[in-house]
């Protein structure tokens, strides 16, 4: 038998070979605000964390985790169903029910856990499973792990949706294109992303509502990333889109990222909640979040609720960069949110602008395949409220400086 360093050898040299090998820089230490950063010995500004309101490092966030930890220590010991969960857990699932105009909601450790227990919980063999194919790949595997019919329509496609859904093949019994008679009773989920994670546009809400009314089909929205960011009060895609429960019966949303904590939660029914509790398999067999994040949480979620200049900041920040990049010339994707990608092509072209704006004390990833389709590698821009508008100046002026003829391979 070949060793096991032998077997995997091969495929670390494949993915070096093809520009793909990911390697970790460790952040040394963050000034607050927590766009400054020291990496591997360098100051440098950073434009690439999803804390899009700035709230990772805010003072009543830091101080709500702080008091919280004092009262009940770190670690929750055990899993929700043991004794695991917490008054500050139930607090912050009360207020996020609140916010979300739902009936319950359910802390789940994070976003990728909850994906994986929404779908495995309500969809199993024989079911149908519809994702956008530019879904988080956390969506993308709770479909592939639920072993469910599983398909993926083009991209914020809600014709491509419908056609999947059956519209085009006629008759007494749904087909899936190319595949077996579904059985009597069988259900269709359709799963997409509110904000898309690497692209920044904004899923047709309405529209998909509209063909998944029409085909029983029900809708689930993760919108980790317009959570906290959209709407008049922030609360999300949903509210950008004038959407309700009745359109859109699952909402995922994280945590981690506009509220700057850790952790997510699924808001729907009374009933969908408590099927999650008794069969979303990541839900019932891990540990719980430790109480004194979920009293951060809670913080981060008041704190939005008061100071709506963060989502106004970070919007106009986006605005603000996406005019001054477009007129410089370079290919901006079609998004009005704080993630404003800019597609270089190639894995080595993204690399090489990454490294070069490193250089400059500006930290910008280069994401490249898997995470995105092969040949649409890309800088991804993300922008804080935290950011100055300085900061943003310094790096279009980067932008202008080193690429003069743009980005695009
Ligand atoms: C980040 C993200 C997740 C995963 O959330 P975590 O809490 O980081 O595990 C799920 N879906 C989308 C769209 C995301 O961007």
């Amino acid at each position: 038998m070949v060793g096991l360093d032998a077997a995997l050898v091969p495929s670390l040299a494949d993915s070096r070979a093809a520009g793909r090998y990911r390697a970790r820089r460790t952040v040394e230490s963050r000034e607050p605000g927590a766009t400054r950063l020291r990496v591997d010995g360098r100051d440098v500004t950073a434009f690439c964390s999803n804390d899009y309101l700035g709230l990772a490092d805010h003072p009543r966030v830091t101080e709500a985790f702080i008091e919280a930890a004092r009262r009940w220590g770190v670690g929750s010991g055990a899993a929700h169903l043991v004794s695991g969960h917490c008054h500050e857990h139930r607090l912050l699932e009360e207020a996020v029910a609140v916010f979300t105009g739902r009936p319950r909601a359910l802390l789940f450790s994070t976003g990728y856990m909850a994906n994986l227990a929404v779908i495995g919980a309500i969809a199993g063999r024989g079911d149908r499973v519809l994702e956008d194919r530019l879904n988080h790949a956390s969506l993308l595997d709770a479909g592939l792990a639920s072993g469910a019919r599983f398909a993926r329509y083009a991209h914020c496609d809600p014709a491509s949706l419908e056609k999947w859904l059956g519209a085009d093949f006629p008759g007494t019994e749904r087909r899936r294109p190319g595949g077996k008679p579904l059985r009597a009773g069988s259900r269709a989920v359709v799963a997409t992303d509110g904000v898309f994670s690497m692209d920044g546009d904004v899923a047709p809400l309405r529209e998909l509502a509209a063909v998944c009314r029409r085909h029983d089909a029900w809708l689930m929205v993760d919108d980790a990333h317009g959570f906290g960011v959209l709407g008049a009060s922030g609360r999300g895609s949903l509210e950008a889109a004038g959407l309700t429960a009745s359109d859109v019966p699952i909402l995922m949303c994280t945590l981690g990222k506009a509220f700057g904590v850790f952790g997510a939660f699924v808001a729907g029914s009374e009933t969908l909640i408590e099927t999650l509790i008794q069969r979303g398999r990541s839900y019932i067999y891990t540990t719980a979040m430790p109480p004194a994040l979920a009293a951060a949480a809670r913080a981060a979620l008041a704190v939005q609720a008061e100071e709506a200049w963060r989502r106004e900041r970070v919007l106009a920040h986006a605005a603000r960069f996406r005019a001054a990049a477009t007129a410089l010339g370079f290919e901006l994707l079609p998004s009005d949110t704080p993630i404003q990608p800019i597609v270089t092509g190639s894995e080595t072209a993204a690399l090489a602008a990454s490294e070069a704006l490193l250089a400059e004390g500006l930290w910008v990833p280069a994401i490249r395949p898997p995470t995105v389709p092969s040949g649409r590698s890309r800088l991804r821009v993300t922008l804080s409220a935290a950011h100055e508008d300085a900061d943003v100046d310094r790096l279009l002026a980067a932008l202008a400086t080193r690429f003069p003829r743009g980005l695009h391979s």
